[in-house]
């Protein structure tokens, strides 16, 4: 161990091959976050925009920036230091008790400038909401080789185009309840602590009684590596065990774990049912009451959506580590945009090598299924796929299928009438799935074909659905968890009756939160970019520039130069293919063309230098119609527009 210069270097992306800004990407990257702040439309409804470049991250909001760096904490884990700072630090909260009830969102609201009497519209601005976690939840985002060069953060209350909306840094959009309920688990408590939803999977390790390995954590090294023995549950593990949850008197180990995901859910609509309308949902009630409850919630991954934060619930690694960083995002090396959000099926291949997730742990801890013998593991239509032996998403269904449809057909009734009555397809539809996954849950947990789930990660699709089509605290979600409810009854039930009920321990939480969004703005801020007529591939919230490398040789004799022009993404080679066919301009004093060339079939291409010009007064821009322009002095420096002076003016 080198521990005096761990201290002291920054420690920049791990696996860094074309994530944030590198030195050929200068002008465009100051291009594209002039062009996002200054977009009539995008602007307006911007609150961050973030990056990495020069070993350090980028937090520009319209209030102020910062640029800060990343070490190895003497403790474990990362410390974040700011070096530069205009104005106000954008993501100086990080307090993870802000904007807790609904009340606290509708005096948010009010103090924002909305008016803060109906709960469903509490917009809030950036100002008055907190970002728990942000500097680790911003590296950690560049850690993977899918990471953007940009990512954007918009207001709160402008993300997408429903009435509630999720995906940003926020407090209000990442937060999830959490409750831990079971075997080992301190009962009835309302917990003040905090929790990253990174922690669940190593405390779900820790309570059903896995071994500490050797293996690497946050910072991505393994346990040797660190110098310290072996510490943690999981082959890469982010997070920690929450211990306020562990009961010191309960010694019993849970015999399995249950999942129970809401997704969408939003923490404060769920304690104002508890407090208020408990009677309504008392499945959830009678698992809340028996185990410890987030008072806080818990923050998730950024962005805060529904693939990658599903993933690092089930792998205990944030996004940038198990590398699904978006629903939707671009691969370099292969000039390819993939979305596992949007083609839903089949999305285990999409994860990273580095993670291991739960379904694999509970094999490698207790043996691959076979018959009646190991760990058998379930993912009912949950995201989170990889090692699962039940996994409706990757079509790997176990039971008894005439069952299921017996079982499926036997609970329709559960679908309330109110969607129909609206009209509303995608919220019947989501129904009538989340009715088919309790028929996949009971089948599973009662079928003699194979032990009962050792670990089983359940996705409840209604409350999200309906939460954006409805709001997050409207009477559709209220409608659509009294569902949800009642489906977790069904489940507790047969449970119960198979014996399981009270040696599983149960989880319940969701992906990510859910704020009051002005459907009215259709806000979608990466296309201010495209507007701006940038070359650059988008993928809401995140954007990848398409430029050029160029390299200029000035020859000995100060008479002629050569430009090489690159592609400034590698492919699958790993090679920078070159640019055809790039128009090269030399300039000299006021503007005056001096020489043209164009790259040839390696992307190079020989200019004479005039004589009588100072090289210094010389520069050359580089035009290709699919790549951002280039503006360039002969000794390769870029000329870029002074953007903390357009932004912040004096304050710069
Ligand atoms: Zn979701």
């Amino acid at each position: 161990m080198t521990a005096p210069t761990e201290v002291t270097t920054p420690v920049g992306p791990e696996r860094l091959v074309g994530q944030g800004l590198d030195p050929n990407q200068r002008e465009s990257g100051d291009r594209a976050i002039h062009a996002i702040f200054t977009d009539a439309k995008a602007g307006p409804e911007t609150d961050l925009v973030i990056t990495f470049r020069d070993c350090a991250y980028e937090v520009w909001a319209k209030r102020g920036m910062i640029r800060f760096q990343r070490f190895y904490a003497e403790a474990g884990g990362y410390d974040y230091r700011i070096i530069e700072q205009i104005g106000d630090n954008p993501i100086a909260n990080e307090d993870y008790t802000a904007i807790a009830t609904i009340d606290e969102e509708l005096s948010a609201s009010k103090a924002s400038g909305f008016p803060g009497i109906e709960p469903n519209t509490a917009y809030v601005e950036p100002e008055h909401v907190s970002y728990p976690y942000a500097f680790e939840r911003i590296a950690q985002l560049f850690d993977s080789p899918n990471a953007p060069d940009i990512a954007i953060n918009p207001k709160p209350y402008a993300f997408g185009r429903k009435p509630g909306q999720h995906g940003a840094l926020d407090v209000i959009q990442a937060r999830s309840p959490l409750v831990f309920s079971g075997p080992g688990v301190r009962k009835g408590i309302r917990t003040d602590t905090r929790s990253r939803q990174i922690d669940i999977a190593p405390t779900i390790a820790h309570l059903c009684g896995f071994p500490l390995i050797d293996g690497q954590d946050l910072t991505g090294r393994t346990s040797s590596e660190r110098g310290v023995r072996p510490d943690v549950y999981l082959k890469r593990q982010d997070g920690h065990v929450l211990g306020a949850i562990i009961d010191p008197e309960d010694a019993s180990r849970p015999q399995r774990a249950y999942i129970l995901l809401l997704d969408g859910q939003s923490n404060t609509e769920l304690k104002w049912r508890l407090e208020n309308d408990a009677d309504a949902i008392p499945n959830l009630r009678r698992l809340i009451n028996k185990g410890t409850m987030f008072e806080y919630g818990s923050i998730t991954n950024f962005p805060s959506i529904t693939w990658p934060s599903h993933n690092a619930i089930g792998t205990g690694v944030w996004g940038g580590h198990h590398d699904i960083v978006n629903p939707t995002y671009y691969l370099r090396e292969t000039r390819e945009v993939v979305t596992p959000q949007g083609q839903q099926f089949d999305t285990a291949k999409f994860l990273g090598d580095g993670a291991e997730t739960l379904y694999e742990a509970f094999h490698r801890v207790y043996g691959p299924w076979q018959g009646e013998h190991g760990a058998f593991t379930a993912s009912i239509h949950e995201p989170c796929t990889r090692g699962a032996d039940h996994a409706t998403l990757e079509r790997k269904v176990v039971g008894d299928r005439d069952r299921l449809r017996e079982l499926t057909q036997q609970f329709a009734g559960d679908t309330s009438s109110k969607w129909l009555a609206d009209d509303h397809k995608p919220a019947q539809g989501e129904s009538i799935v989340d009715g088919r996954g309790v028929a996949q849950a009971i089948v599973l947990y009662t079928d003699a074909s194979h032990p009962p789930p050792a670990f089983m990660f359940h996705e409840f699709t209604i409350t999200d659905g309906v939460g954006h089509d409805y709001g997050p605290h409207s009477e559709g979600q209220r409608t659509a968890l009294d569902e949800t409810d009642v489906r977790v009854g069904r489940i507790l039930d047969a449970l119960d009756g198979a014996g399981l009920y009270d040696d599983t321990l149960f989880i319940i939480t969701t992906d990510h939160g859910m704020a009051p969004v002005d459907a009215s703005l259709k806000a979608t801020q990466v296309r201010a970019v495209l507007d701006a007529g940038m070359k650059a591939v988008t993928a809401d919230p995140l954007i990848y520039l398409i430029d050029m490398a160029v390299t200029i040789t000035a020859h000995e004799d100060g008479r002629t130069a050569m430009i090489e022009v690159l592609a400034n993404d590698a492919d699958a080679s790993g090679e920078r293919p070159p640019v055809v066919g790039a128009e090269i301009t030399l300039s000299g004093r006021g503007a005056k063309v001096v020489g043209r060339a164009s790259t040839d079939s390696g992307g190079t291409c020989g200019l004479a230098l005039p004589v009588d010009a100072e090289p210094g007064e010389l520069y050359l821009t580089i035009h290709h119609e699919d790549f951002n322009a280039r503006r360039l002095r002969l000794d390769g420096t870029a000329i870029v527009e002074d953007i903390r002076g357009l932004l912040y003016g004096a304050l710069a």
